[in-house]
């Protein structure tokens, strides 16, 4: 397989975890919940954490959130979850630093958006306020620049430049620049108010996924920050899932990605994790990182009129994503098992050979035997109703020895 070669930047400390070069590409994600509610912020905090999420970032939208920021990290510290949490601040950060030193301290990162501290010298001010609290409290900061907040009065000033040139830029290539422009010099005044380079990561958000990947492509040239990934308002369900991972990958490959989260619209009562899911299985099948044991699967076709395949297929994937939080800490390296179940003989020996662990069970019309391989090796042939119990005992058998 070939190697990814990451691009080589700063390394930044979040709360227990670092960011950049060659650091692991963190997960993140972002709860859902009113912060005003300790409680139920803690506990979705909790579960993402337990999803796979590495970093997780809450809103700091009022008084009354910023007064339970405090609560909330020493409530997850009692749940014995030490997962960084990051403060994410827009329109009355600087307020909100500024009221609740408690807040200021229990995050681990603060997230700037430079498009909506504020304008003219009072935005300087705030800004420089919230940077300041940063260096006073050793927290990172990521200055977050977003296509839907950019800053108008730059990107105002950029265009008015562009339009008195005598052959102007394409108006969509000079809201790009400005997006860069605004990470860039937010990052330079950053660094100008006495926050250290080692301190900052960038990112400059857009729902497209080609200009996400110019975006970033040129980002990455022009500065040696992490880069935190993602296409924003990615959208919902697949959609949401092919636009982010299509994009996240491009970028990923070339070495470009520092921390990534999916920003998937849940659909009604689908679990918030499902974003954290889907990051670790992008990193995971790009061969970035190795989270939990793949299974890998066929299609199924004409010769699989059961559906006995796909529910082994989903229930072994299932069973391990669940055996994960205990094996994990059992039998380091686990995440890394291949498991193959396959529908019929036609794929089905030769991929199961391929896995660490498969399982080749009967099409229609064959012998209703279902042989496993273990290490390129014939191991057992299963038969009968309970092959899929059989199966994933085997599957823990092997993971124990
Ligand atoms: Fe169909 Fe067999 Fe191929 Fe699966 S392995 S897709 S069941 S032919």
């Amino acid at each position: 397989m070939n190697e990814i070669k990451r691009r080589q930047t700063q390394q930044v400390q979040i709360g227990n975890v670092w960011v950049g070069s060659d650091h692991p590409i963190l997960v993140q994600s972002m709860t859902n919940t009113d912060t005003v509610d300790a409680e139920g912020t803690a506990l979705q905090v909790k579960q993402l954490t337990d999803a796979g999420s590495e970093v997780v970032r809450i809103t700091v939208n009022s008084p009354e959130a910023a007064s339970k920021v405090a609560e909330i990290r020493q409530r997850l510290d009692d749940m014995g979850c030490n997962t960084p949490l990051v403060g994410d601040f827009h329109f009355n950060g600087e307020r909100l630093l500024r009221d609740y030193q408690d807040c200021a301290k229990a995050l681990a990162k603060y997230r700037i958006n430079p498009g909506n501290v504020g304008k003219g010298v009072k935005g300087d001010e705030k800004f420089a306020y919230m940077i300041e609290q940063a260096a006073l409290h050793d927290k990172a900061v990521r200055i977050g620049v977003n296509w839907g907040s950019l800053d108008q009065s730059l990107a105002k000033k950029m265009m008015d430049a562009n339009l008195a040139l005598a052959h102007p830029a394409p108006a969509d290539a000079v809201m790009k620049e400005a997006l860069i422009t605004s990470a860039l010099t937010s990052a330079q005044k950053a660094m100008d108010l006495g926050l250290p380079k080692n301190k900052i990561i960038l990112s400059c958000k857009v729902s497209n996924v080609q200009d996400l990947i110019e975006v970033y492509a040129d980002l990455a040239k022009r500065c040696d920050f992490p880069l935190h990934l993602g296409l924003t308002e990615a959208g919902m369900g697949s959609k949401g899932i092919v636009a982010s991972s299509a994009a996240l990958a491009v970028l990923l490959q070339q070495g470009i990605g520092d921390t990534i989260r999916i920003s998937l619209t849940p659909e009604p009562g689908a679990p918030r994790t499902q974003e954290v899911v889907v990051a670790q299985e992008l990193l995971q099948t790009m061969g970035l990182r190795n989270f939990t044991p793949l299974v890998t699967a066929c299609p199924g076709c004409g010769r699989t009129t059961s559906t006995v395949f796909q529910e082994l297929a989903r229930d072994i994937q299932h069973y391990l994503r669940e055996q994960m939080a205990v094996w994990r800490l059992k039998y380091p390296g686990v995440e890394s098992l291949n498991v193959a179940v396959m529908g019929c003989v036609v794929n089905g020996p030769g991929e199961s050979k391929l896995a660490d662990i498969g399982i080749s069970l009967p099409g229609t019309g064959e012998t209703p035997i279902a042989p496993v391989y273990v290490d390129g090796e014939r191991k057992v042939t299963l038969k009968g109703d309970n092959m899929a119990q059989e199966f994933i005992a085997i599957v823990e058998e092997y993971v124990e020895t």
